[in-house]
């Protein structure tokens, strides 16, 4: 079984539409895959159509942006109740912010002297999720720096760079405790990835797994070798259930799918004491694309 747990289509910043991204699971041979866009559901319907299509199984899932003392930290969310009001509630809090945040950070780039604009931008989002990958796109198609990567420098994009605006995020604690109001587990997206910027400690990480934390992201593009050794030893030492996966984003990103991928026993003990990881189909779906 070939199960990766952390993917994103074009309703946050991949670039496959949801029925692509499990068109080319398939393709990469893959069995199990969750669709975990930023902040948002609006993939789930069309991505557990696609995976009845294309026999993959379709685990739903979000990656949600929280903020741990100062320091950016994902939390990968699954098999939750997008009804869930509160829940539901916070993720249109933090999709509205990457609205507003975007717009900021258009305007910071413009003064900067970069030619691009807010509707160019908007229009290579479409309805996602806006983030920094799509004005990244946009700096690309300007031609002011040469890949999506390269945007992310101190001169434009990265954490602190000239160019960045913060924007909402949720505390992790509480992400948590609406994770398990609704139904759902959290696994700690990579916690070692420290190209992106500040990093957690163990300690850190310690009090979130005595808090709710069920996984943390062991085999990602962004760890090496020595943070792998180092995660893993650290899920052993706090009971929490270690994870692999490729963090898709299509082509906005190099990584492939199944780069890295999930252990079956671990994909059983995530999902042990829950309602399993079929894909709830809602009649109404809260998060429509707008
Ligand atoms: P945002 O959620 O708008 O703050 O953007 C975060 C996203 O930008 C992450 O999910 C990554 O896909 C991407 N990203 C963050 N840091 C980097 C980096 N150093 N290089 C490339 N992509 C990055
Ligand atoms: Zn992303
Ligand atoms: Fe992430
Ligand atoms: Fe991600």
């Amino acid at each position: 079984m070939r199960i990766d747990l952390h993917t994103h289509s074009s309703c946050s910043d991949g670039t496959d539409s949801p029925t692509g991204l499990i068109a080319a699971a398939k393709e990469s041979g893959l069995d199990v895959v969750a669709i975990t866009d930023h902040d948002t559901t609006a993939g789930w319907d069309e991505a557990a159509e696609a995976g009845e299509r294309f026999d993959v199984t379709v685990v739903p899932g979000a990656e949600l942006s929280c903020r741990l003392d100062g320091i950016q930290v994902h939390i990968l969310g699954y098999a939750f109740d997008r009804e869930e009001p509160e829940f539901a509630r916070e993720r249109n809090l933090l999709r509205d912010d990457r609205e507003r945040r975007a717009k900021l950070i258009v305007e910071r780039c413009r003064e900067l002297g970069a030619p691009i604009t807010w509707e160019q931008v908007r229009e290579i989002a479409g309805n996602a999720a806006i983030g920094r990958p799509h004005v990244a796109s946009a700096l690309v198609e300007a031609g002011v720096v040469p890949t999506v990567d390269a945007a992310f420098s101190s001169d434009w994009l990265a954490d602190g760079g000239r160019a960045y605006v913060d924007k909402y995020a949720l505390d992790p604690y509480r992400a948590l405790d609406l994770l398990r109001a609704s139904g759902g587990f959290a696994v700690f997206a990579h916690p070692a990835a420290g190209r992106r910027g500040r990093i957690v400690t163990d300690e850190q990480i310690a009090a979130l797994a005595a808090a709710g934390l069920r996984g943390i992201e062991v085999d990602h593009v962004d760890h090496d070798a020595a943070a792998r050794d180092r995660i893993r030893a650290l899920a052993r030492e706090l009971g929490l259930v270690p994870t692999g996966s490729s963090d898709y984003h299509g082509t906005r990103k190099t990584v492939r799918l199944g780069q890295n991928t999930t252990a079956p026993e671990a994909y059983e003990a995530l999902f042990a004491g829950t309602n399993g990881a079929a894909p709830k189909r809602a009649a109404r779906p809260e998060d429509a694309p707008r």
